[in-house]
Formats: C-alpha cells, sequence, structure tokens
C-alpha cells in the first residue's frame, strides 16, 4: 500500500501518547484529569479563573518531564525518514512526537511547552524549573500576562491552510488514536477522502466516524503501528 513517493499524511490524538501515561480526554468521561473541559479549556474558563486555568497547564507542563514517547511515536519517525512526501499533524499538546524525532509536525491544538504573551503574541519555548511553579509570568518583550500556548474550545486552529493543502494532495490519511469528536480535526478524514486518498483510522475503540475509514485497524497505537510500519519501510 505504502511506496517512498506516496505521499501521507497523519493525524493523531491523545491516544498515541496514552502509553506513555498521559490520560485522553474520553477515557475519563469527558473530563480532562477531573476538570470540566469549560473550566480548563476555554478562554471563557481562562477570564473566570486564571489562576485555576493557569495551575492546571502549569501540572500538564511538569508532566511533559515525566512521560517518554512509546513505540507508537518512534514508529511514525521511521516512516517519516522513509517516504519523501509526508506530514503529521497532531491534535496532541505534549511534545512527545517531537522528542522521538519527528520533523515535518504540525501541533494544530499548541504545545504545552510553549507560552504566549496576551498583548503581543510572543510565543516562547519555557520549560524550566522557575517556568513551572504556580505564580503567573510575563513576557520578555512588553511585560504582559503570559497564557498557555494552547488551542482552546472557541479557538482557531493554527496551520490550516497548510494542513488543508497537504490534504487535497496526500494519497493515504491515516488517523490514530483520535475519538473522532473533536472538529475540524475530525473533518480531515472526509477532505481527503474527498480527494481520493485511501483512508485509515488505528484507535483503541471504534471513533465515532469508524464508517468513513476505508480500512480499521482496533488495537493499540504502540503495538500496531510497529508492526505496520515495519512491513511498508521493507518493502
Ligand atoms: P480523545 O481523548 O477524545 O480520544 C482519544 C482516543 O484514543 C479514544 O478514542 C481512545 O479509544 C483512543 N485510545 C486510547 N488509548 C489508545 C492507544 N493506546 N492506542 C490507540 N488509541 C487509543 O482525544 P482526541 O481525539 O485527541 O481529542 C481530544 C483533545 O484533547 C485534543 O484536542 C487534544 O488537544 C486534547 N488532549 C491532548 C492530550 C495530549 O496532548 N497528550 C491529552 C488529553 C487531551
Ligand atoms: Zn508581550
Amino acid at each position: 500500500m505504502i511506496s517512498k513517493q506516496t505521499n501521507v499524511v497523519i493525524l493523531t490524538g491523545a491516544g498515541i501518547s496514552a502509553e506513555s501515561g498521559i490520560r485522553t480526554f474520553r477515557d475519563s468521561n469527558g473530563l480532562w484529569e477531573n476538570h470540566r473541559i469549560e473550566e480548563v479549556a476555554t478562554p471563557e474558563g481562562w477570564q473566570a479563573n486564571p489562576q485555576l486555568v493557569w495551575n492546571f497547564y502549569q501540572q500538564r507542563r511538569r508532566q511533559l518531564l515525566e512521560v517518554k514517547p512509546n513505540q507508537g511515536h518512534e514508529a511514525l519517525v521511521s516512516l517519516e525518514n522513509h517516504l519523501q512526501n509526508f506530514l503529521l499533524v497532531t491534535q496532541n499538546v505534549d511534545d512527545l512526537h517531537e522528542r522521538a524525532g519527528s520533523k515535518n509536525l504540525i501541533h494544530m491544538h499548541g504545545e504545552l511547552a510553549k507560552l504566549r504573551c496576551e498583548v503581543c503574541s510572543h510565543v516562547e519555548e519555557m520549560m524550566e524549573d522557575e517556568h513551572l511553579q504556580e505564580t503567573f509570568l510575563s513576557c520578555s518583550k512588553c511585560e504582559g500576562r503570559l497564557r498557555p500556548h494552547i488551542v482552546w474550545f472557541n479557538e482557531m486552529p493554527m496551520q490550516m491552510p497548510e494542513i488543508e493543502k497537504a490534504l487535497s494532495e496526500c494519497d493515504v490519511f491515516i488517523a490514530i488514536g483520535t475519538s473522532g469528536h473533536v472538529y475540524p480535526a475530525a473533518n480531515f478524514l472526509h477532505m481527503a477522502r474527498r480527494h481520493g486518498a485511501h483512508t485509515m483510522g488505528i484507535n483503541l475503540d471504534p471513533p465515532e466516524n469508524v464508517y468513513f475509514f476505508d480500512e480499521f485497524i482496533q488495537g493499540k497505537a504502540g503495538e500496531i503501528l510497529p508492526m505496520l510500519i515495519e512491513k511498508w519501510t521493507q518493502s
């Protein structure tokens, strides 16, 4: 199914990081680490209680120092190295894909490792000890308050034009570890299909949009991806 010339776009979600010990959303009844999504993942939540939201993301940021990429992340690096045209789009805000070695990567929902100025929008990676505490931090350019560099619900995902272009050109689209509930990512499958791509889903539970995939493999990303990708990269 895949040769060196095949143009591949991959979409990953929280499921690919589950085997590294980062909890997904849906597996905890729509709560994210015991918080309602509206409380910690919307601009309104930030306005209503910035300290609670800040503490929540500082916890998620500190957790990055305790986890490491798994075999699923690593297999995607082998696939990228084998192909001429490859794009990995992740909904994840952790940094496990880049730590595994993925290069052509878009974080459409932002990155925990970075903070953004509310005033001048300056973005900076800040992961030193002094950046991971409960006191707010201010911008090195303008002293404005920093917020998580995260796309909250009701905010615009990042780099959508690039993603849409890649979807319109790909031969194969593979969604991994994503429940198919969160838009616009859940639509990528349909966009790729419309342009004639072969579509594949890999997920622990059947996702919301399971019937639209040409192929669906149920199971753990960390077990399935190494086997599949070894087969593809040997041929
Ligand atoms: P989701 O939590 O809605 O769904 C995760 C899916 O992964 C589920 O369908 C589940 O069956 C599947 N899954 C669980 N373990 C798996 C495994 N080992 N292998 C394969 N599949 C597995 O996640 P989503 O679709 O990514 O959407 C939720 C949103 O939550 C995203 O926008 C993301 O920004 C945010 N989020 C990110 C992280 C992270 O960065 N690691 C963690 C939690 C939530
Ligand atoms: Zn600033």
